[in-house]
């Protein structure tokens, strides 16, 4: 699937909620399967439906090694469908970050160290989830594609701005 790039409309506008007669509906897994390939096919350890057009509340989370994340931690990937934050921690962590959507940059971004989580699953079934370090970034990355809004939002200063380049050269 194509991968919306900063400035598209979908990148700005806010997820619908999967409603529960979407459950169970081929529409909804292929689309999962589709959005999992994108991602992969990309490199990204994480993905939002908003990314590849779709209006959504769907996200990805899939922190493995790879040529752009060198040292992110392993893990398989887990769907989820209306998440919502229960909590995050008060300790704050300062991190570097990219996105599919925003290519050829990195951003230092301070988000918790820790959230909690809640969600549907792809059979509909909630779920809750406690997400810590690198993980837990991810998700509130893909979170934030959930309301409209990306990385750039989150930058205070433009010196935590990096060319990605740069960044491989630096940090991998
Ligand atoms: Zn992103």
């Amino acid at each position: 699937m194509k991968i919306a790039q900063v400035g598209e409309e979908i990148l700005r506008t806010p997820a619908r909620q999967v409603e529960l007669a979407e459950f169970g509906q081929a529409s909804l897994t292929s689309f999962i399967d589709e959005l999992l390939a994108t991602m992969l096919e990309a490199n990204g350890i994480g993905i939002a439906a908003p990314q590849v057009f779709d209006p959504r509340a769907i996200m990805i989370i899939a922190s493995r090694p790879n040529p752009r994340y060198p040292d992110a931690p392993d893990m398989q990937p887990l769907v989820l469908i209306n998440p919502v934050i229960q909590q995050t921690s008060e300790n704050t962590v300062w991190e570097w970050e990219g996105c599919l959507s925003v290519p050829g940059l990195r951003g230092c971004i301070e988000r918790p160290n820790a959230v909690d989580v809640v969600y549907l699953d792809p059979e509909g079934k909630a779920q809750n989830i406690k997400l810590e370090g690198f993980v837990a970034r991810i998700f509130l990355h893909e979170f934030d594609h959930l309301v409209g809004k990306t990385w750039l939002d989150h930058i205070s200063s433009t010196e935590n701005i990096m060319a990605n380049d740069v960044w491989m050269a630096k940090f991998a």
